[in-house]
């Protein structure tokens, strides 16, 4: 099964999905289905979130395991190293190596809900660069290595110089390419991409795409994240929120612009978080391939 990074070499743009672990056997079962359709759309790679909780943490694996071999479709296991000792990293590495899983994406994560004030010690890992060091040192090159991008800073780092600096320490711990925070603006992303260039990073950005289908969930989960939601997604999706149609139309055509100027300026393709859907992913998709 390819490593991402070998797909890069034949291939100037990817398209790719991101899925994450349902809470119930029932959304399991749902989410095999849902894997099935996505795979028709032969994207380049999928890749699985992990849960900082602990309980879906299997599942994440589970998932980008039955990616590869029931769809032959190369997987991405997220995985975060927040609360676990390096040791239980090494476990966990040996674990996604057994199951002959090439890609991870190396995140910090955060500390979960019940535990918001838990600080790493000497056994933990205090950043994600730390885990790519650790995963290159333990496992040479058999992990393709993605990390977290954030075109706007991350949340605990409104530097953005300074959270561009310490993005290109993890491509230096051994990284090979980044996935981005969805965004609304492009110009974000164009500037991040320059300021990373201009610090000697040449690693594939490859902007994470949102496709909007629900205006109120998003001005709250972007909150969350960090991410801003701009004027002009204010202003197409304001006055259309509670038409449910209209929002996913209008989303559709939003995420498809967005897509074809990113590509157009050079994006190395694109990341579509799927929501466990298959449209308006299919879609958006089918226009950008055209
Ligand atoms: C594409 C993508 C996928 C994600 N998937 C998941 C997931 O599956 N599960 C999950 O729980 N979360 C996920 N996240 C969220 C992520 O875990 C959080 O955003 C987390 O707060 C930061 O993770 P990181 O890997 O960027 O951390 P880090 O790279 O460690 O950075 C964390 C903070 O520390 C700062 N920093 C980094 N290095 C240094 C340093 N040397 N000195 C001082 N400060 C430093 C950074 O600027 C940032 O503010 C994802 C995020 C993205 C963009």
């Amino acid at each position: 099964m390819s490593k991402i990074t070998d797909i890069f070499k034949h291939k100037e743009k990817t398209f790719s999905f991101e899925l994450f672990p349902p809470k119930t056997e029932q959304g399991y079962q749902n989410l095999l289905v849902t894997i099935e359709k996505l795979c028709a759309l032969k994207p380049d790679f999928i890749s699985c979130t992990y849960g900082a909780g602990g309980g879906s943490r299997d599942k994440t694996f589970e998932i980008s395991q039955h990616l590869q071999e029931k769809h032959n479709v190369p997987s991405l296991a997220h995985l975060t190293c927040v609360l676990n000792t390096k040791e239980e990293i090494k476990n966990i590495l040996e674990n996604i190596q057994s199951r002959g899983i090439q890609n991870i994406l190396a995140l910090r994560g955060d500390p979960p809900q019940d535990n918001p004030d838990w600080q790493p010690g000497p056994e933990n890992f205090q950043y994600s660069s730390e885990l790519c060091a650790f995963a290159r040192e333990h496992f040479g090159d058999y992990f393709g290595i993605g990390v977290a991008g954030f075109p706007e800073g991350h949340l605990l780092c409104p530097n953005k110089d300074k959270d561009a600096q310490y993005l290109k320490t993890k491509i230096d711990a051994g990284a090979d390419f980044v996935i981005t925070q969805l965004f609304f603006n492009n110009d974000d992303y164009f500037s991040y991409a320059q300021r990373l260039r201009a610090l000697g990073v040449t690693a594939r950005i490859i902007p994470g795409i949102l496709p909007i289908t629900n205006y109120k969930g998003l001005v709250n989960f972007t909150k969350l994240c960090g991410a801003t939601v701009s004027d002009e997604v204010k202003q197409i999706f304001e006055p259309i929120q509670d038409d449910k149609e209209a929002t996913l139309q209008a989303g559709i055509q939003f995420a498809v612009r967005q897509s074809r100027v990113l590509l157009d300026g050079g994006a190395p393709g694109l990341h579509f978080y799927s929501l466990n859907k298959v449209s308006p992913v299919d879609r958006i998709l089918a226009e950008i391939r055209k």
